[in-house]
């Protein structure tokens, strides 16, 4: 178990997945809020038979699998039923985050989610380290990675809190903007300074 949480966050195409790989290369366990949502829907779970029963065979694909964009989609124009998928989903993934945490090994563990201040994860974690980019060169990233229209792109950045927002509840920040090697370096100073905290706690 690991009592020290370090909740990694930042804007789409920011560098979390970057980030959080290089914090992996020291055994630090990583726990992605995203891979524990789209796990909780899978065929055949009891969160799925719900979510059928309520919206309709219609949100799933020819593959059995949920379709979180239609999901999304009709969500976003729907705040009751936003409601009450929130009420379904967010206990759940809480508690698979707590088992995660509880079964990890490392001194200390990274729980990486894009919407950990949104959500209000941040709750759970003893510090929050913001992966920082200026929007334009998130954009550039996020659209040259997915081969995503600048549209859609941004639409997502403004779902999501603005950059100085972030930043504003921002104990660490890794500047992300720099090349890869400079964020190697960043990287191996919080990792020192986190093993540390975690040594005291
Ligand atoms: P998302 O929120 O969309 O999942 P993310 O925050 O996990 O994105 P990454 O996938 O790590 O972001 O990075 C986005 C893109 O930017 C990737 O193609 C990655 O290779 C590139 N990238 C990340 N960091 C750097 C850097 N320091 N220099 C150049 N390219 C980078």
């Amino acid at each position: 178990m690991s009592n020290f949480i370090v909740g990694l966050t930042g804007g789409i195409g920011s560098g979390k997945t970057t980030v959080a790989n290089i914090f992996a290369a020291y055994g630090v366990t990583l726990i992605d809020a995203d891979i524990i949502a789209r796990d909780i829907v899978k065929p055949q779970t009891p969160a799925l038979v719900k979510i059928v029963e309520r919206f309709g065979n219609n949100y799933l694909g020819a593959d059995g699998y949920l379709d979180r964009a239609k999901l999304r989609e009709k969500v976003f124009n729907d705040s009751t039923a936003k409601q009450w998928l929130n009420n379904l989903l967010h206990p759940l993934i809480r508690s698979t985050i707590g088992k995660e945490l509880s079964a990890a090994k490392s001194a200390y563990c990274l729980l990486i989610a894009p919407l950990l201040i949104e959500n209000k994860l941040t709750h759970y974690v003893n510090r929050v380290l913001v992966v920082d980019v200026d929007e334009k060169t998130q954009l550039t990233r996020a659209m040259l990675r997915d081969n995503n229209s600048q549209t859609l792109i941004k639409n997502i950045m403004k779902s999501q809190l603005p950059r100085q927002e972030r930043l504003a509840v921002a104990d660490d920040i890794i500047d992300n903007t720099v090349a890869l090697d400079k964020v190697h370096k960043q990287v191996e100073k919080l990792h020192q300074f986190y093993l540390n905290l975690a040594s005291t706690k």
